[in-house]
């Protein structure tokens, strides 16, 4: 399979291509990417600045339709796509099919925001004057996604993009070219005008730069690393574009002594381990009071001997592949870093299996401190510490010790100290007796401190970054 860029509404040859490998199975090529150059990204963002007045016009009706075609499809199509991903990316089939859904509802639920699309009319303090306030798209925006939710990332920024009357140009993560290409090749049928919709596949710090740079851009949102998010920050900055970043997390699971233990492990196993704890939002740091401490690394440890690590399309895996290597190493390196600085670990091995894939025993390491670098930086792998505190007081300090502020829980049955948590928790998002991990399509989604920066994303709240509000005084 070739995954060619999507430009002005056609498919673009490069003369350079990328090969994309199957993480389960490193003899298993899906097929190769291009890489696009800064002239590639000239030319799509060229197509949606000549498209954008255009799709920015155009009705309720039409913008309903076609983010309507494409949720069907996807919703359609769901079981071939969450196959496609989780070869591409070593999520498993459920978890594949899951996500590929959870993009469709998304296209659905902005289908329905393009028909109720609202102002305010407001009293004037002067007599006679009406003032009405209304949204107006923004232009081009440019989205810049990662690997770890290939389908529905890109989603939950072209939806609402698409619905309030942009134009978009998509760069997506280098390692998942795949999901890009069956996304794009879903819109290129919906009866989108052409230019409205482009994707540029490419290195990011190639073909990024372009589009943040870009005069004809008007606004860039980032899902990704710290790191990268701030370059585009200050880059942005200096050319006062909007800008919305979603990046790391280090995420606290509390668990009080009065929780029930059957809840606490399946949250915390699930939070930090599922997707191969490969989401900004895994339950990464577990803190846990005396009482329940010791029963509760028993059987965090019985559970993890329990699940299956392997290919991402068996049945029986529980637990898929790190997404390449380089990722494996850092995974690795991390556990290494724990045991050095005092922690106590289990698993955390590099496995074998009869596919040649990058296979990890999931890692939980004990007897850690909240200043170890095991939590203090994202792991982003199947890697969990725990940190031993008194009482609540002491949870609720910890979990609040870090730059981070992606989403947090607390498994408790003390109503008092679950609404405290919520009330006090430095964080984005609060779980109470779930998963760090694990959110609603139509609610919204974002953090605090260094984990996000701008509006939030999802549901209603999206309007605010994708239009523009223009405030209008009226005399009669
Ligand atoms: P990354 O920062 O390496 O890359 C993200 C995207 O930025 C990719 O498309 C990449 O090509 C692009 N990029 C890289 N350099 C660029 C540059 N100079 N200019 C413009 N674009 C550039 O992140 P990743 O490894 O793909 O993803 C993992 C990270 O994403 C983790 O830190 C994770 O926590 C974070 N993440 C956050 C959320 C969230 O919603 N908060 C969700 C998923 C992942």
């Amino acid at each position: 399979m070739e995954y060619k860029s999507f430009i002005g509404g056609a498919w673009h040859e490069t003369s350079d291509s990328t090969p994309n490998v199957n993480p389960s199975d490193t003899s298993d090529i899906l097929g190769h990417a291009a890489v696009g150059g800064a002239d590639d990204m000239a030319r799509a963002i060229d197509a949606a600045a000549g498209a954008a007045a255009q799709w920015a016009k155009s009705t309720p009706q039409q913008r309903f339709d076609v983010l309507d075609f494409i949720g069907s499809e996807i919703l359609a199509r769901k079981a071939e796509l969450g196959e496609l991903l989780s070869r591409e990316e070593g999520k498993t089939l459920p978890e594949g099919i899951g996500e590929a859904a959870r993009a469709g509802q998304i296209f659905k639920f902005f289908a329905g925001e393009t028909l109720r699309q609202t102002g305010d009319i407001l009293a004037s303090v002067r007599p006679g004057i009406g003032v009405d306030v209304t949204r107006s798209p923004i232009g081009v925006v440019g989205l810049i996604t990662p690997w770890n939710f290939p389908i529905a990332i890109p989603a939950w920024k072209i939806a609402p993009a698409l619905a309030f009357g942009n134009a978009v140009v998509l760069k997506p993560a280098e390692l998942v070219p795949g999901c890009a290409h069956a996304l794009a090749d879903i819109i290129s049928r919906s009866g989108l005008p052409e230019g409205v919709f482009n994707l540029v596949f490419g290195r990011g710090s190639v073909v990024g730069p372009e589009l943040i740079g870009s005069k004809k851009v008007n606004a860039i949102s980032f899902t990704g690393s710290v790191g990268t998010g701030r370059s585009i920050a200050a880059d942005c900055g200096k050319m006062l574009k909007k800008v919305q970043l979603e990046m790391g997390g280090k995420n606290p699971m509390v668990v009080l002594d009065d929780a029930d233990l059957d809840i606490a492990v399946d949250a915390c196993v699930n939070g930090a381990y599922f997707s191969t704890g490969q989401r900004c939002t895994a339950s990464s740091r577990l803190i846990v009071t005396e009482g329940i401490h010791d029963k509760f690394v028993a059987a965090v440890e019985e559970r993890l001997n329990n699940l299956n690590v392997g290919h991402a399309l068996r049945k029986e895996t529980h637990i898929g592949p790190v997404v390449d290597e380089k990722q494996l190493q850092q995974d690795l390196d991390y556990v290494d870093i724990a045991a050095k600085d005092g922690g106590k670990v289990i698993g955390g091995q590099r496995l074998n299996r009869d596919t040649e894939g990058f296979f990890m025993a999931p890692a939980l390491v004990t007897e850690t401190t909240n200043d170890m670098r095991i939590n203090r930086e994202e792991v982003f792998g199947p890697v969990a510490s725990v940190v031993r505190v008194k009482d609540y007081d002491e949870a609720l300090a910890v979990a609040n010790d870090t730059e981070f502020g992606l989403s947090s829980g607390i498994c408790t049955t003390s109503l008092k100290h679950a609404s405290h948590f919520k009330a006090n928790a430095e964080a984005g998002m609060v779980m109470v007796n779930l998963p760090t991990a694990g959110v609603d399509y139509h609610v919204p989604f974002g953090g605090t401190k260094a984990s996000s920066f701008g509006s939030r994303e999802q549901g209603t709240y999206a309007a605010e970054f994708y239009t523009t509000v223009k405030t209008a005084y009226t005399l009669p």
